[in-house]
């Protein structure tokens, strides 16, 4: 079968080839069977305007991050994905593109505290409102739309509290309302939840956490199934420039080959340490949707394949407790990000999470969020059972 063919009949194939074979067609030149890292920023033209396969300059389009663009549209079940520098780059693109001043957005009331910034420090300044809403709650997000609304946002499950959304639900509302519905897909990946399927319009990732999963490069995304939105977000990406440089792109493509067995270890990994938190004396709660207790259990098990690697909890006696055990972790390294093979942990109300201090999305003192790496889970649960004695 030709490179080209192989591409086209990816949309029938199952979710590991995809990953595997989207975008990642033999370099014509040598065939060599990854895509080659393009470090260029111009091309030659055949005559004015006789551009080769399109290509002018590397802001508008590069080979490498055409490849990766190419796949994580057909990870998400999309027509169109366009890979930035940052999620928060592919979060500022989306904003503008779609907003004007004036306009509303509903984000959630446990949205990545960058994302809360993005929207309460930088569009705020030009004109763009925002309600926070328990997005768990369908009819939460019917109330805190106004007529102006232009944007629901969702994150689910959310960072740092692994609240749970009901996509389908959402969308629902979004629709009876005129506005769009947006995902933040990072905790789950499309392995575990396609947010399209269930009617979003966009899907947001920080390709830095999962689909990265080496914890090695900085990027973002953005996937629609609209043709005309993905033409509109292109344009405003190249208008904009946060592009994704050809060497995260190609860091990010040879990620997403084996997102799908990591996610499986991650999930397994991440179920075995939530069941052992669950049962421990100096932790006063667990938060991860695998659990029967988690309060969007029954959401999780309807939209998701399995529940992820991420898992946070509350430490019994506190916060100067929940402090000592991110201190004393070993094998679980103390860092922010999360979503790569390593096991991190940290402590969200003085690290990732910061920026919300004060406001309605304030985190508990005493959370405790772990990233759930591959390694051996028993290896895993000693390091927490030790960092808790
Ligand atoms: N969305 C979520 C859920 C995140 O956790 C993060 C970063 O931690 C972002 C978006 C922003 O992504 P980036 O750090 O790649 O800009």
């Amino acid at each position: 079968m030709s490179d080209e063919r192989r591409t086209e009949s990816t949309a029938h194939q199952n979710f590991e080839t995809i990953a595997i074979h989207a975008g990642n067609t033999a370099d014509p030149l040598t065939g060599a069977v990854v895509p080659p890292i393009y470090q260029v920023s111009t091309y030659k033209q055949d005559g004015v305007g006789g551009l080769r396969g399109g290509y002018e300059y590397s802001r508008s389009a590069n080979p490498t991050r055409s490849a990766l663009e190419e796949n994580l549209a057909a990870l998400e079940g999309g027509r169109r994905g366009l890979a930035f520098a940052s999620g928060l780059a592919a979060e500022d693109c989306l904003l503008r593109a779609l907003l004007a001043p004036g306009d509303h957005v509903v984000i959630p009331n446990d949205a990545y505290g960058g994302t809360f910034r993005l929207f309460a420090k930088v569009a705020g300044r030009w004109g763009v409102e925002f309600s926070v809403a328990d997005t768990s709650d369908v009819e939460a997000v019917r109330a805190a739309a106004t007529e102006r609304t232009k944007l629901v946002w969702v994150e689910t499950p959310s960072n740092p509290l692994l609240g749970i959304t009901d996509i389908a639900a959402v969308a629902g509302v979004a629709r009876s309302i005129g506005a769009r519905l947006v995902v933040d897909n990072t905790f789950a990946s499309p392995y575990l939840q396609q947010p399209l399927a269930l009617g979003a319009d966009v899907v947001v990732h920080s390709t830095t956490k999962y689909m990265g999963g080496h914890s090695d490069v900085v990027g973002g995304a953005l996937v629609t199934a609209d043709e005309a939105l993905g033409e509109e977000l292109a344009f405003h990406q190249n208008a904009m420039g946060a592009v994704a440089g050809p060497f995260d792109a190609w860091l990010v493509l040879r990620g997403v080959k084996t997102l799908a067995v990591r996610m499986d270890r991650h999930s397994e990994n991440a179920s075995r340490v939530a069941e052992m938190l669950s049962a421990h004396p100096r932790v006063s709660s667990v938060l991860y949707p695998g659990l029967e207790s988690h309060p969007g259990h029954d959401v999780a098990v309807k939209q998701m394949k399995s529940f992820g690697g991420m898992v946070s909890f509350r430490v019994a006696d506190g916060e100067a407790a929940a402090v000592e055990v991110c201190d004393r972790a070993k094998l679980f390294t103390l860092g922010e990000s999360l979503g790569g093979v390593e096991s991190l942990i940290e402590h969200p109300g003085r690290m990732t999470h910061a920026s919300v201090a004060g406001s309605l999305l304030e985190v508990p003192s005493d959370l405790v969020r772990l990233s759930v790496g591959i390694e051996s889970a028993d290896d895993l649960l000693a390091d927490l059972r030790a960092a808790l004695a």
